[in-house]
């Protein structure tokens, strides 16, 4: 069984972010993002701190907005728009989820597309469905195929199922995937909460991946022997015998499925870590189609 590490991965992004840096520091460019928290979820808090401490390890211009649950739509939606106009700024990302009152639907349609690096808006989600690469992918689905294609596992003809159709996970792999070309040309099944007989149906897959946000849901008699797994979940569960008292898990239930597959990506130290590379590519990217290099 072959361990797909995130980090090794997301190395390889990271480092031609770097090169692409210096290019466009050499025509004076340096690529912004933007990332506005609302609210103090824990979990939110944390993955915006991980964002802004590797954009500007990577020496990107980063800028943290950090907003209170009590803000309103309008307020919220003149910060996006603030940072529209702001020419030092080339990505926003609105760490989701929203509070209750907040409709982060209005909130993503009001970003430029051309910033919008978290590839929600409706403009870049049609460019997916088109197969058009200019673009920007949903940081998640990319850094899964990338991890596909480092890894040298052939997509082209597989059958991938996808457990899990959410914009910002499912539904946009399964459209990446099924694309032509590199990391694509898959056959695609999208399983979900309604999918009657699930093993049956995962158990046909030659590359299954898991984003349903139930802990170890995807067990042996998920997975065909042989086959590719990758994990999405990230889910936090109590375990007395861990250091804080709780420990994160994926979907596949890690111990169980990598007995019979080929390959699987761990939780943590998987998807997660492609996630923050992806994102950074994208705001170099986004730069780059601005200066025109
Ligand atoms: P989500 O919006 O809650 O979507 C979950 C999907 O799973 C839905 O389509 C749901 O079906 C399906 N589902 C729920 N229960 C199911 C069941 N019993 N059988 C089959 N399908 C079921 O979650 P998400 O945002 O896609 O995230 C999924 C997981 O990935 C979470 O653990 C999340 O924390 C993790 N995640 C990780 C990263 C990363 O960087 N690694 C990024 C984003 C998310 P319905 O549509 O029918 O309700």
């Amino acid at each position: 069984m072959k361990l797909i590490e995130g980090a090794s991965i997301a190395e390889i992004v990271y480092r031609e972010c770097l090169a692409s840096l210096a290019e466009l520091k050499e025509t004076g460019h340096q690529p912004g993002l933007a990332v506005v928290l609302v609210g103090d979820d824990p979990a939110s808090k944390a993955y915006v701190g991980a964002k802004d401490r590797k954009s500007r390890e990577l020496g990107l211009h980063s800028v943290k907005i950090e907003k209170p649950a009590s803000i309103s739509q309008e307020e919220l939606l003149a910060v996006i728009d603030q940072l529209n106009a702001d020419p030092a700024i080339h990505g926003i990302l609105v760490q989701m989820p929203l509070p209750r009152h907040l409709s982060s639907d209005e909130v993503i349609r009001r970003i430029d597309p051309a910033k919008d690096v978290d590839g929600l808006h409706p403009v870049n989600l049609g460019k997916l469905v088109m197969g058009d690469p200019s673009g920007f992918v949903p940081c998640t689905p990319a850094g899964c195929q990338r991890m596909l294609i480092e890894s040298g596992i052939e997509t082209a003809g597989k059958h991938v199922v996808i457990v899990g159709r959410s914009l910002l996970v499912g539904k946009s792999l399964a459209l990446l995937m099924a694309n032509k070309g590199n990391g694509g040309d898959a056959t695609v099944t999208i399983a979900h909460s309604r999918t009657v007989d699930l093993a049956a149906i995962t158990r046909t897959a030659d590359i299954l991946v898991g984003a349903v946000g139930i802990p170890h849901y995807l067990g042996r008699d998920h997975v065909r022997e042989g086959a590719v797994v990758i994990d999405v979940g990230i889910n936090r569960i109590v375990d007395a015998s861990a250091k804080k008292g709780t420990r994160l898990v994926g979907d596949v239930d890690f111990d169980a499925v990598s007995e019979r597959c080929a390959a699987i990506t761990p939780v943590p130290g998987g998807v997660g870590k492609m996630t923050i590379a992806m994102l950074m590519a994208n705001t170099v990217r986004a730069c780059r189609q601005r200066a025109k290099i």
